[in-house]
């Protein structure tokens, strides 16, 4: 039976071409007032004015959900680290009181402490504490996220978390695509030796994560003291060659050149991008390589430098925003408050951040002709919220103001 979202004040399809978008287009929003969207069998069969859409074959008899707010793409959230077993908690409290990054990590801190905390969880409660915050994604309006694995960092631990993914699948609404990000740091047992590590996780990890279809995408941190750019571009051509998407975590700390390693061997997406250059800009403009902003890290290191959005967009580079939810430097789930960072840190307009967390963000994963948008044909993945202007999800921070969330047609948060 068909549905019937009804009573839609603003309704924001970002219908276009389906290409991930750049520039000027990037404000394109699609925006329809006084709106309806049909759904049948998981996908939209109509979208747009009430008087239009309430004339379609299938609206009379559908099953009418009154909305009252406000409706937009499900928010796709393509750069997330959500399996981790344990909050960094001391490390927080240690850096408010003034620690420095060489202290926690003295203490036991940092990325060391998550994973050993990973090593030690069962594959079943590691897939259970990710439905668990699954569920916290749902509630604030995202239907579809990237997911990490990356603090095992050895061959078992990389594919329990992996494979906690795909058991944690089962047991929630919300679309996850793996990445397998082994090569996020030097794990202990190598001493600091990341090309003999590299050569452990090309040799072991990366064909049996392939093998067994475990991931979509591979990921590497790109940084001095982590994975050279040639050490990148070798890794991630070599997992492109196993049918793994690449993708890039780079100029995050420093210009390194991580951009351009990435680009090399073809990543969809380059992910934080806050030391960038022009030569960076102008090599993921040429390659059509999308910019992946985290500003709620940046918000949360309580960094002043943010990345460069508006060079970017006015270079042309199709520009994405994601949470990075991790248990060190961003433990963030709400896209709303990405958006909101994006408007006042990045200099964003709302129009380009909502762009880059729905339409923009799909295409990050490739996945731009299938979620993203509000258009017929597409999955019904549909997020709703208690506000009569868009922009009201940019203005007010600090709270969810979802409403209700719908994945593939069906209603998985509130609605009632
Ligand atoms: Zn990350």
């Amino acid at each position: 039976m068909a549905t019937l979202f009804t009573g839609i004040k603003q309704l924001l399809t970002f219908a276009g071409d389906a290409v991930p978008r750049a520039g000027e287009a990037m404000r394109e929003i699609g925006l329809v007032k006084n709106a309806e969207v049909l759904v049948e069998n998981g996908l939209i069969e109509a979208a747009g004015p009430r008087s239009v859409v309430s004339r379609h074959r299938l609206a009379k008899k559908a099953r009418k959900v009154e909305v009252n707010g406000i409706c937009l793409p499900g928010f796709v959230d393509s750069h997330t680290h959500a399996v981790f077993a344990e909050p960094r908690l001391k490390d927080f409290s240690m850096r408010a009181a003034g620690a420095s990054y060489q202290e926690i990590k003295a203490a036991g801190g940092g990325i060391l402490s998550s994973i050993g905390a990973v090593r030690r969880q069962s594959r079943r409660a590691m897939a259970e504490q990710l439905a668990a915050r699954a569920a916290g994604f749902l509630a604030c309006g995202t239907t579809t996220a990237e997911v990490k694995s990356g603090y095992g960092l050895s061959l078992e631990s990389e594919l329990k978390m992996l494979r906690a993914v795909r058991e944690a699948q089962k047991l929630t609404p919300l679309e996850m695509l793996p990445t397998l990000l082994a090569a996020h740091s030097v794990p202990p047992e190598f001493s600091g030796d990341a090309a003999k590590y590299l050569a452990y996780v090309t040799a072991e990890i990366l064909p049996k994560a392939a093998a067994e279809k475990l991931a979509v995408f591979a990921d590497i941190f790109c940084e001095k003291g982590y994975f050279t750019p040639e050490q990148t571009t070798a890794y991630l051509k070599e997992a492109a060659s196993l049918g793994l998407k690449p993708k890039v975590h780079s100029e995050q700390l420093s210009n390194y050149g991580g951009t351009r390693a990435g680009i090399a061997a073809g990543v969809l997406s380059a992910d934080h991008a806050d030391h960038v250059y022009a030569q960076d800009i102008t090599a993921m403009r040429e390659a059509g390589t999308i910019a992946t902003l985290l500003p709620a890290s940046n918000y949360y290191l309580g960094l002043t430098k943010y990345p460069p959005a508006r060079e970017l967009i006015a270079a042309g580079v199709p520009v994405a925003l994601a949470t990075d939810l991790n248990p060190g430097t961003c433990p963030c789930w709400n896209m709303q408050f990405v958006l909101s960072a994006a408007c006042t840190h990045c200099g964003m307009t709302p129009e380009e951040a909502f762009c880059a967390a729905t339409v923009n963000g799909a295409w990050a994963l490739g996945i731009g002709d299938r979620v993203g948008s509000v258009v017929p044909g597409l999955q019904a993945d549909l997020a709703f919220y208690k506000a009569d202007d868009y922009r009201e999800l940019c203005y007010y921070f600090g709270a969810s103001q979802c409403s209700m969330t719908v994945k593939k047609g069906k209603i998985v948060h509130g609605g009632r």
